[in-house]
């Protein structure tokens, strides 16, 4: 049994814990459902109380090197505490890091505690083990109800000054556009997120001028940017408007990126990045007109990777290489992006 460590993901609706091998082996997967109406002492009691059980029943045979913990919400990296959490009331300028390291009672055996953003962790296991698997300068961004952002350098994670880059979804594409909760106007994730998506269908039901959108969002009750992307696969003029215009957008951010950055790739995950048939060609168009760097670098083809398999996809990127395009891909790894993540920060700390 080789070395190991934990990788925790606390989610607004899961709380999920895995044991990985150094090798990026899954030993094994524990899903709780995060309480945090309970409160936060109740949710870092379950989470020690499962780092404990699988680091214990794993530790007979090889080493635990520690605890990588990906939260949504951003992390002040020198005193692991963190500095803005919306979604986790009462864990704002409290010691998390601390506090967990004390219950674990890990100070004695040299394992570490690393608090780290979920989406920066996400960026870290797509790289270690998923699209990006050997491709050491890359970003993924993480299309969900806003827009998440990491960049790997040299295999590990770009924390910027103090743990904030990676805030792909507060850059502005829309000088005038719909405020954002950072304060801001006209964000990335105000029009390249999922909830973007629901919010241009509603603008687009209000107009009168899609009518089986009107149709789908008043019976069906879980109406969100699925219902919308199967309604665009299924021709409808309207939902496919939607997501040509989400394209351009994340188009017009990729384009900064890709100019700023010049990484070898760039991976777009999230739960909104399912509907990549429905925004890819918009993008990769808006991306070629607005960026000199994409458009120098781009390959033959940037649609045809997607419809290869994962080792395809790598060999596809190598066999690339000599000829340095940029690659911009999908997510391997879905939610288990930001477990493997999380554990691997953990080992790149010991
Ligand atoms: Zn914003």
């Amino acid at each position: 049994m080789p070395d190991f460590s934990i990788g925790v993901d606390l989610g607004g609706t899961n709380l999920r814990i895995a044991a990985v091998s150094g090798e990026g082996q899954l030993l094994e997967k524990v899903t709780l459902g995060t309480k945090l109406a309970l409160g936060r002492d109740h949710v870092i009691n379950e989470m020690c109380d499962a780092i404990q059980g699988l680091s214990g029943k794993y530790e007979a045979a090889g080493r635990f090197l520690g605890a990588g913990i990906g939260v949504p919400g951003l992390i002040d990296l020198q005193t692991g505490m963190m500095r803005k959490a919306v979604n986790l009331p009462g864990w704002e300028n409290y010691p998390v890091r601390a506090e967990i390291e004390r219950r674990l009672g890990l100070a004695k055996n040299g394992a570490r505690v690393v608090l780290e953003n979920d989406a920066r962790v996400a960026a870290l296991g797509e790289q270690w083990l998923g699209a990006a698997r050997g491709v050491a300068n890359m970003a993924v961004l993480t299309l969900g109800t806003g827009i998440g952002g990491g960049i790997v350098l040299g295999g590990k994670i770009w924390h910027g000054m103090n743990g904030m880059a990676g805030e792909f979804g507060h850059v502005t594409i829309e000088p005038e556009g719909h405020p954002c909760g950072c304060g801001n106007r006209g964000c990335a994730e105000q029009y390249a997120s999922a909830s973007a998506i629901v919010r241009m269908a509603r603008e687009a039901i209000a107009s009168g001028q899609a009518p089986l959108l009107a149709k789908a969002a008043s019976s069906d009750a879980e109406f969100g940017a699925k219902s919308i992307y199967n309604l665009a696969m299924q021709g409808d003029e309207p939902a496919r408007r939607i997501f040509r215009s989400f394209g351009r957008y994340l188009g017009l951010l990729l384009a900064g990126l890709v100019n700023v950055l010049n990484l070898e790739m760039y991976v777009i995950g999230g739960g909104a990045s399912s509907a990549w048939d429905a925004f890819a060609p918009s993008m990769f168009e808006e991306l070629r007109q607005r960026s000199v760097v994409y458009a120098g670098t781009a390959p033959a083809d940037p649609l045809k990777s997607e419809s290869l398999g994962k080792h395809e996809v790598a060999s596809a990127h190598s066999e690339s290489r000599g000829e340095r395009k940029t690659i911009i891909t999908r997510a391997l790894l879905g939610s288990d992006a930001g477990l493997y993540g999380a554990a691997r920060v953990a080992v790149l700390a010991v």
